[in-house]
């Protein structure tokens, strides 16, 4: 176990989002500390579908252009954390293909195809023979699909092993235990205390996903909550290849040799468990997308959290009174497509004060 010394970064949780920031900050040669005491069963890393589908999930123009630099940075980072952690995180970029069931919503997917394209971004319109033909057996009765194709999906756990275990090679430490309370002093933090004990610490990032507004001491209440997502893995068909197809908030993806199932958007409060009204969203839209995960045996359930703003948008940046207070957190249903670069933000903030990206959009006080 680390020892209970001075640091100039302490980062609160391990999940994707606190493993990245760890990592950018001992790669700007600051002494790092990451406190996670589990992960909690209900986090939401372990439980993502890692998918990258910048340019299917955004709600705006804003949240696409953020998505889109996010996805865009793995290609280079799953190579480098593969030469320095030996950790291959799995990084996919075969397409994400939105399918649409009916004449109005093939018109609104060309038309988001069109918008897309306009913005300068590959997307293409794929009819429903087209989609039958690219992927036999799939999404029988789809008149089209918007094709995605520079989306993809990394595998959520190994890219969060992969970036903590790159955060110790450059010198960050673990320490296995929650963190109680942050103190601040006058305008700044100054430590944080642990299991009765206090830390000093000049710099703190607040990633604890969905229990960030739990820390004790904060400033400010945070706007984010926790929404239960329910998973299912299946084997993937094999007269199917690889793909990863979605249709309103449910989807199918490759993972290895299974089809990984999801999911659900719950407000349950911190109750991480598995439903059969959960399960049965997610098998009604899997079956459609793929028809042949009906006959074959359920291989695993499980449930996460994810950490959910009102607006959708992530809480990312300094807190506009305290210095050394720092917000990553509320990434909703992206936080694996942005914690790459939720990391390399909070890692120019903490060492040089400054990041090229606009946080006005994603302060906490918005
Ligand atoms: C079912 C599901 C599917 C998803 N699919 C996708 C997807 O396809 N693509 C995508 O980009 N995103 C997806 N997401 C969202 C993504 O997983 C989350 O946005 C992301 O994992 C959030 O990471 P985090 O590190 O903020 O939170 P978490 O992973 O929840 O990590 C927070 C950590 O903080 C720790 N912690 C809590 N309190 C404290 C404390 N006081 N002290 C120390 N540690 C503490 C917890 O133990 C936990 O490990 C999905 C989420 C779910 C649930």
């Amino acid at each position: 176990m680390a020892k209970v010394s001075a640091y100039q970064v302490a980062v609160i949780g391990g999940g994707v989002i606190g493993t990245a920031c760890a990592r950018a900050a001992a790669l700007r040669q600051l002494h790092t500390v990451i406190l996670e005491p589990g992960p909690d069963p209900a986090a939401a890393s372990p439980a993502s579908a890692g998918m990258l589908a910048a340019q299917i999930e955004p709600s705006d123009d804003l949240m696409l252009g953020l998505c889109v630099r996010g996805r865009d940075v793995y290609e280079h980072l799953a190579a480098t954390l593969k030469d320095t952690t030996g950790i291959d995180i799995a990084f996919w970029r075969g397409g994400i293909a939105a399918a649409a069931f009916d004449e109005p919503q093939a018109d609104g997917l060309r038309e988001a195809a069109a918008l897309q394209r306009q913005a300068g971004l590959r997307c293409d319109w794929l009819s429903g023979d087209e989609v039958r033909e690219r992927w036999p057996g799939a999404a029988p009765d789809a008149t089209g699909a918007l094709l995605a194709s520079e989306d993809g999906a990394v595998d959520p756990q190994a890219l969060t092993r992969a970036l903590l275990a790159d955060a110790r090679r450059l010198g960050a430490s673990l320490l296995p235990r929650q963190a109680d309370r942050i103190i601040i002093t006058g305008d700044r933090v100054t430590g944080i205390v642990v299991g009765g004990e206090t830390v000093a610490v000049e710099q703190v990032v607040l990633a604890a996903g969905a229990w960030s507004p739990l820390l004790e001491g904060l400033p400010r209440p945070l706007a984010v909550t926790p929404v239960r997502g329910q998973m299912a893995a299946t084997p993937w068909p094999g007269e199917t290849p690889p793909a990863i197809l979605y249709y309103d908030h449910g989807y199918v993806l490759t993972r290895g040799a299974e089809a990984v199932l999801g999911s659900t958007m719950e407000h349950a409060g911190f109750d991480c468990r598995v439903t059969n009204e959960g399960l049965a969203q997610i098998f009604r839209c899997a079956v459609r997308l793929l028809p042949a995960v009906a006959r074959l045996p359920v291989l695993r359930t499980w449930a996460g959290l994810r950490p959910v703003t009102p607006d959708g948008r992530p809480i990312v940046g300094p807190d506009p009174d305290v210095r050394g207070l720092f917000y990553a957190t509320g990434h909703g249903r992206n936080g694996v497509l942005l914690a790459a670069l939720t990391g390399d933000t909070i890692g120019d903030l903490l060492s040089k004060g400054s990041t090229d990206l606009d946080l006005t959009p994603f302060r906490p006080n918005r």
